[in-house]
């Protein structure tokens, strides 16, 4: 690996290059046995996946935005209702709220972790809602709607702090579906259980995306919803395949959203790698903490003590955040910003009204964050150069704008 040549934000295809040997039998016993769509090789993943998430059932699907309208529907989300998620994550997770019928509405997330704020979720319910007499659910007095499920990300690779958003779903009667998109493998240490819960295995259910540059990614696209409701897997799997309970039998209106035979092949290949991956990922970003601590005004992520991340991103923030970004560019050092606009902001959701201001952690947060490079195959030496560039705008930064007495964390 060379020393100055361009360190890419993302780098699939060295690993495809290293696996390709393991690779390329599955594509041609696809070929040979023209196995394209279901078959042995979905059910061994679904089976693999399902075991790696402490979770009973996995229903392989087309991708992970499919993954959260199908836990959406099949846990009992119906048209209509309110399901309450971030501002700050992909379109996906509000795509796949709105695609089974229901309204996404927004509570700001924490400062420090980036994922949902549990106490504002508690507001949210308590000033906007009111507990109908009958049911004890929540309905929503503007909307006039019932608030039924609420949707944490695990946004970078880190869960959202789990145990008090179940007491206030439980309190109020919600349901929760994890979007576990960017999170294969991350651990949340829940003090009510006192043990390690795995991503995806701590709501009714919880979508997963394969898109390539996801910490298990497919050569294609892929995702999957996992659950341990039974009752839950099975409407999943009617919802992928046209509501079919057996073929031409449609039980309910569906979908095609089934996840493909090669794809299933090549994610099984792939998941025996993940935990290595993971790990190399949370050394990484373990360097990164340390070498970053001494460049001032840069603010690491925060992983509290009941988090395992696996840094399906490497987020810092910074004041001059387009300066440090056009810095690293120049520098051959590509960044990414995830996201630069709020959901609630976005051209696509003007008409729900929202406006600047509605969520203001969100949205300085998005004005500050910068993703660095970030997977399994970064070298040591790429990481110093990074950390190096980054240095060397801070104090170029810091000896232009700053006064003699301003302390050093300011200089970003
Ligand atoms: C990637 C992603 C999705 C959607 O996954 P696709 O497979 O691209 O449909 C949903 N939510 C989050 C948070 C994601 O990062």
């Amino acid at each position: 690996m060379s020393d100055t040549g361009r360190i890419p934000f993302l780098n699939l295809a060295d690993v495809h290059r290293e696996l390709e040997a393991e690779l390329l039998p599955i594509f041609q016993k696809a070929l040979r046995t023209a196995g394209f769509v279901g078959g042995p090789s979905v059910e061994v993943f679904e089976r693999e996946f399902a075991a790696f998430c402490d979770t009973a059932y996995c229903v392989g699907l087309g991708s992970g935005t499919d993954a959260v309208r199908f836990a959406l529907m099949a846990s009992g989300v119906e048209p209509g209702d309110v399901v309450i998620t971030v501002p700050h994550t992909f379109i996906a997770t509000a795509e796949g709220i709105s695609q089974a019928g229901a309204r996404p509405d927004f509570v700001d997330i924490d400062e420090r972790t980036y994922s949902m704020h549990p106490a504002k979720l508690r507001a949210y319910l308590e000033r906007e809602c009111y507990l109908e007499r009958e049911s004890g659910k929540p309905y929503h007095r503007r909307y006039r709607a019932p608030v039924t499920a609420v949707v944490p990300v695990h946004i970078y690779g880190q869960t959202a702090d789990m145990d008090p958003i179940l007491d206030v779903a439980r309190e109020y009667n919600l349901m929760v579906i994890e979007d576990a998109c960017q999170a294969h493998g991350a651990e949340y240490f829940s003090r009510a259980e006192n043990r390690w819960r795995k991503a995806g295995s701590m709501g009714i259910a919880a979508a997963f995306s394969f898109y390539p540059g996801k910490n298990l990614g497919a050569c294609g696209e892929a995702g999957a919803a996992v659950t341990s409701s039974e009752a839950v897997a099975r409407k999943m799997r009617m919802l992928r395949d046209h509501g079919q309970s057996k073929k031409y039998y449609h039980d309910v209106e569906g979908y095609n959203g089934r996840l493909d035979s090669i794809q299933a092949g090549i994610l099984s290949a792939k998941l025996r790698y993940l935990p290595e991956w993971n790990q190399k990922r949370r050394a990484l970003a373990g360097r990164y903490d340390e070498m970053l601590a001494t460049v001032p005004g840069v603010i690491t992520p925060h992983t509290p003590e009941w988090s395992r991340a696996v840094y399906h991103l490497y987020v810092v923030r910074v004041k001059d955040r387009t300066g440090l970004q056009e810095h690293l560019s120049s520098a051959r050092v590509d960044t990414g910003i995830h996201y630069p606009i709020p959901l609630h902001l976005q051209k696509a959701y003007a008409g729900y009204g929202y406006r600047p201001g509605d969520f203001p952690v969100t949205e300085k947060v998005a004005e500050e964050i910068l993703s660095l490079p970030m997977y399994p195959q970064l070298t040591q030496t790429q990481l110093n150069r990074v950390v190096e560039q980054m240095s060397r705008f801070a104090s170029a930064r810091h000896s232009q704008t700053a006064p003699r007495q301003m302390p050093a964390a300011s200089a970003l």
